[in-house]
């Protein structure tokens, strides 16, 4: 059994991760300031014996012994994460500064959840991991996109100068259950919109074009990453290459969802990058032929249910 640290680990992402993680075995110590993570997206593991919750900012050192790290604590919609962009950058660059330091003291393995925004807005398509990207740094996304920049020179740092075994991974568009209904993202906007019967607001032309990787691929991904010799540290893409306009990704959830909604079209976001697509060829070569399985629409298939039981919860305790 390893003892594993989850920082973000009530959030979306991290907490399929957890639960993953603890049903294969392991100890699992989630971390979390609960800034956009909920204890309701965790709330059914309490009953595995080897799980623990800790409220605690990765902006301030945190001391426990473990054998892995998968740090994921980091607001990822722009909502939130501009919501206050000092503690953001905060968030990733001194979060990284101590969860690295802990991860040197125990010779610990550490993943470092990055981001495709990592990329900016690219100009080429799609986007292996040698490019560098096209980054505003001093823009309203530059707090997040930055601060993840830094985070991973930091992991690279800590691993040529003290030999910390380290892993990067990029991940791409993710949805699934558990992502927040008010974090304005596309697809838990378009998915309340749709259940709710209210107008769907399409940003630009909604001929833009986004790839949506479903969450159990990504975890799958995470975890073969973790598991990777010490020589392999990344940053690898995690993503699904299938792309889709916002207008094709509207329509299929008006479908399955039987909404009437109509769609309205409203001015695209500063510095809204116009297309996004992973070359995951460095994945397939590295993580044992790791590519995503889950279909677009199987996936909203399940994001829909999530959504559907949510709302009603919600309609019952006027939360959403
Ligand atoms: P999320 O907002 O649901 O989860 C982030 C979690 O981190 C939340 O539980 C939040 O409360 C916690 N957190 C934030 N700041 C913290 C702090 N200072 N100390 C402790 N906990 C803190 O987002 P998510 O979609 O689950 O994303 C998880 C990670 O994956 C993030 O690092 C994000 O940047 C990265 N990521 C996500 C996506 C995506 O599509 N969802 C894409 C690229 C990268």
């Amino acid at each position: 059994m390893k003892k594993i640290l989850v920082t973000g680990g009530a959030g979306f992402i991290g907490s399929h991760l957890c639960e993953r993680l603890l049903k294969e075995g392991n100890e699992v110590i989630c971390l979390d300031n609960y800034f956009t993570g909920r204890k309701q997206n965790i709330i059914h593991l309490s009953h595995y014996p080897y799980f623990e919750l800790v409220r605690h900012d990765i902006i301030s050192p945190y001391f426990i012994e473990v054998d892995e790290i998968y740090n994921l604590a980091c607001p990822a919609s722009p909502v939130h994460y501009q919501y206050n962009p000092i503690k953001t950058i905060k968030t990733s660059v001194m979060g990284a500064i101590n969860m690295l330091g802990l991860a040197k003291r125990l010779k610990a393995k550490i993943l470092q959840a990055s981001t495709s925004e990592i990329y900016g807005d690219p100009e080429i398509h799609p986007q292996p991991e040698g490019y560098w990207g096209n980054v505003n740094p001093i823009g309203p996304r530059s707090c997040y996109d930055e601060g993840k920049r830094c985070a991973e020179t930091l992991f690279m740092d800590y691993h040529n100068q003290n030999n910390v075994n380290i892993k990067i991974v990029r991940i791409f568009n993710t949805y699934g259950p558990n992502m927040n209904p008010g974090d304005g993202r596309v697809v838990s906007n378009f998915i309340v919109q749709a259940l709710k019967g209210e107008d769907i607001s399409i940003f630009g032309n909604g001929k833009q074009t986004r790839s949506f990787q479903y969450v159990d691929d990504l975890v799958e991904g995470m975890l073969r990453m973790m598991g990777t010799e010490n020589d392999f540290t990344g940053p690898v893409n995690l993503g699904n290459q299938n792309e889709f306009t916002m207008l094709q990704l509207a329509e299929t959830i008006l479908d399955l969802t039987n909404s009437s909604s109509k769609l309205i079209f409203k001015p695209l976001p500063q510095d809204d990058p116009k297309q996004r697509q992973p070359d995951i060829s460095l994945a397939k070569k590295y993580l044992n032929d790791w590519e995503p399985k889950v279909q677009l629409s199987e996936g909203l298939t399940k994001t829909i249910e999530y959504f559907e039981s949510e709302l009603k919860i919600g309609q019952k305790t006027k939360m959403i």
